[in-house]
């Protein structure tokens, strides 16, 4: 406990010389141009999926045999990777798997989200993860996504991300008109069916029923072959439009969306690609679906680790059931995911012993849950207190993080899913202010200190 309590007085800036201080910074650039560059759990798969390719990592459909320091590649529904660096240790006595999710909260579009009313062309959203849903109005917004027509093509669009795009906004009441409003809880003030997207305003001439609409599916056909009944099979999301940035004068933090939890898959992949030959076997996991509670068949509640870990093994040609339940249970987990810094704007959600600060290292989060940890995993102490001398042996700064005051709030991770198959796990990521907003801040030292966390835990634990 002391320790600890010394361990929250630690930033990392006195800790590093400039030298260091530059390279964590130009760690950063290449995280916020991730972060510009992919907005959804489809589009961080491809682009996992590029890095690796070029890092020598193979698809596990074109591999028949596995040895030792081999790097497979892994992915499931466009919307899960996997990476493994293949370790001396058989596979049976267990694998470091470090696992983040590259879902993050958005607007989706319904199934039928076209419609025209008062001279303006909407589209319907259905949010996705906990907003708070006034926070998603009055902003620029871009479209990403796939949709899928009946013979099985799939389309992809993204619509605002380049500065010559047109991009999309919800409208929100003008003060004037707002005084029922602004009487309401922020809860209820926005209500979610209010949450609809413009765009267009032109008719189509000669159309008598809804011209604008009809004017809007015209441009959607012909620019990208899409009729309206295909947005009933499709994934489209409306994203901020704007791009990753530097915050504060000294540029010592990140801005952007999505950086729950994109910035603990990036961090996690720096580090799996630089890999070489570890002991025991390394697997870093990109799952969906974290921020709707791991649900459908790229969540966690699935049996996704399962069937990954069962592949790689049939591929080194053991196929015993027994052997699969072994590597599980004997297998080290970190739940890679964000935790809550404390906000100088609300300190009073904050009890300061025990919550993570920015700029002090990366977040060993011991239990989440609320009212009395309901739904945590628990960390073995054994477990942390292993963890703890593999940080302090290769220099990670790290800091302790509870999720605000007890009975404030709470949340969870994916960490309960990964304990269910017996192998020790414990919650590792970076503390961020302003969570699920549509503009979150990270520290760059922080970014830095997980991706050494990460590397440290897979090259060598
Ligand atoms: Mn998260
Ligand atoms: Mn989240």
């Amino acid at each position: 406990m002391q320790e600890n309590a010394k361990k929250k007085d630690r930033s990392c800036w006195p800790g590093l010389d400039e030298e260091k201080i530059k390279v964590a910074y130009k760690f950063n650039d290449g995280y916020i141009d991730f972060l510009t560059q992919v907005k959804t759990e489809r589009e961080v798969t491809e682009q996992i999926c590029r890095l690796a390719g070029d890092k020598g990592f193979k698809a596990i459909e074109h591999i028949d045999s596995i040895k030792a320091g081999d790097k497979i590649l892994i992915t499931s529904k466009g919307k899960v990777a996997a990476l493994a660096v293949i370790g001396s240790q058989p596979l049976e006595e267990g694998f470091n798997l470090v696992v983040s999710h590259i879902d993050s909260p958005r607007l989706d579009l319904k199934a039928r989200p076209a419609y025209e009313a008062d001279g303006m062309a909407l589209l319907k959203t259905h949010y996705y993860g906990g907003i708070k849903k006034y926070q998603w109005p009055a902003m620029p917004l871009a479209l990403h996504g796939v949709v899928v027509k009946k013979d099985g093509r799939v389309i992809k669009v993204v619509i605002g991300e380049s500065a010559d795009d047109p991009v999309f906004t919800i409208s929100d009441l003008l003060p004037h008109l707002a005084k029922d409003q602004m009487e309401k809880k922020m809860s209820e003030a926005i209500n979610a069916e209010s949450l609809n997207a413009l765009v267009g305003s032109r008719p189509q001439s000669d159309c008598d029923n809804d011209p604008i609409k009809t004017h809007i599916m015209k441009l959607l056909q012909e620019q990208y072959d899409i009729e309206e009944d295909d947005l009933t099979s499709a994934e489209l999301q409306l994203v901020p439009a704007y791009s990753a940035r530097e915050v504060g004068l000294d540029r010592s933090m990140v801005g952007a969306y999505g950086q729950d939890d994109r910035v603990c898959a990036y961090s996690s992949l720096m580090a799996v690609l630089e890999v070489e030959q570890p002991i025991r076997t390394a697997l870093c996991l990109f799952v969906d679906k974290e921020e709707i509670g791991s649900c459908g068949n790229t969540g966690l509640q699935s049996l996704l680790i399962e069937n990954i870990v069962a592949e790689i093994m049939h591929k080194a040609g053991n196929d015993n059931y027994y052997s699969l339940r072994q590597a599980l249970a004997l297998s080290s987990a970190l739940s890679a995911d964000v935790n809550a810094a404390v906000d100088p704007n609300y300190p009073e959600v904050f009890e300061k012993m025990n919550c993570s600060f920015l700029a002090h290292g990366v977040v060993i989060t011991k239990y989440t849950g609320s009212r009395g940890k309901s739904s945590s995993n628990d960390a073995n102490p054994e477990f942390v207190a292993r963890i703890r001398r593999l940080f302090d042996e290769a220099g990670v700064v790290w800091q302790v993080g509870e999720l605000g005051k007890v009975d404030i709030g709470g949340g969870g991770t994916v960490a309960q899913y990964i304990a269910h198959y017996g192998m020790e796990v414990v919650d590792c990521g970076v503390a961020l202010l302003g969570m699920h907003s549509p503009f979150e801040v990270a520290s760059k030292l922080d970014v830095y200190m997980a991706y050494l966390g990460y590397k440290a835990f897979m090259q060598k634990f």
